[in-house]
């Protein structure tokens, strides 16, 4: 069996969705994308995250052909290549019906900037008009929607995150709840203030040296 380390990484991070209380059940999928083989892996269909083992994953490539395994891949699998085929950054997509994300993108609402952990994500959170799930049309309007920004709310269904690695798609998912989370408290007792665009520009400067220095 070929790609163990990325089979093991979606059947491991598909665990951590449930751990990190960003999806119940089979709800969400998860995919890591191979550039210079042009192939994904991705979490089969309807299987529990527990249950998944590492010949569950799919191999697909980026037509949606499955090219190794005997399961029937994520019904979402148009919402992750259109970013592999679109924005050579991407490379791993995380899609989950997190509560808070979920309830907010069933209120159809973008996520202004009231926490600078949003730097992270973009400058705002924008949702979808809503589209029906495992479509083509999810997707082209996920893609048009998502623009520079790492993560989006889908109306009436969930979140959808990016990233350069299937952890900085998660850590993206994680933060996409933490401010949905937010929105919703902090405006359940007052107003929240939105953090201007100059302050989002500054937060985004400093982000580029957050932590320890980086080891050449
Ligand atoms: P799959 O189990 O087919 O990945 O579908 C779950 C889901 O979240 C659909 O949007
Ligand atoms: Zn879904």
């Amino acid at each position: 069996m070929d790609y163990i380390k990325e089979r093991t990484q979606i059947v491991e991070y598909g665990k951590k969705l449930i751990e990190n209380h960003l999806t119940t059940g089979t709800g969400g999928n998860l995919s890591i994308y191979i550039p210079k083989q042009k192939k994904i892996l991705i979490s089969p269909s309807g299987i529990d995250y527990y249950q998944t083992k590492l010949e569950d994953v799919c191999v697909m490539d980026l037509d949606g052909h499955v090219l190794e395994g005997n399961r029937k891949p994520s019904s979402e699998y148009a919402l992750h290549t259109i970013f592999y085929k679109n924005n050579p950054n991407v490379r791993a997509v995380v899609h989950a019906h997190a509560d808070y994300a979920t309830a907010c993108a069933c209120l159809n609402i973008d996520i202004p900037p009231l926490h600078y952990i949003m730097a992270d994500i973009g400058d705002k959170i924008r949702c979808t008009n809503y589209k029906i799930y495992g479509s083509q049309e999810i997707a082209d309007e996920a893609y048009r929607v998502m623009g520079p920004n790492k993560g989006i709310l889908l109306a009436n269904h969930g979140l959808l995150a990016i990233g350069k690695d299937i952890d900085d798609a998660m850590g993206i998912a994680r933060n996409i709840e933490m401010m949905c989370k937010l929105y919703i408290r902090a405006s359940s007792i007052g107003n929240p203030v939105i953090l201007s665009d100059e302050q989002m520009a500054a937060v985004k400067k400093k982000f580029e040296t957050y932590g320890q220095p980086k080891v050449k």
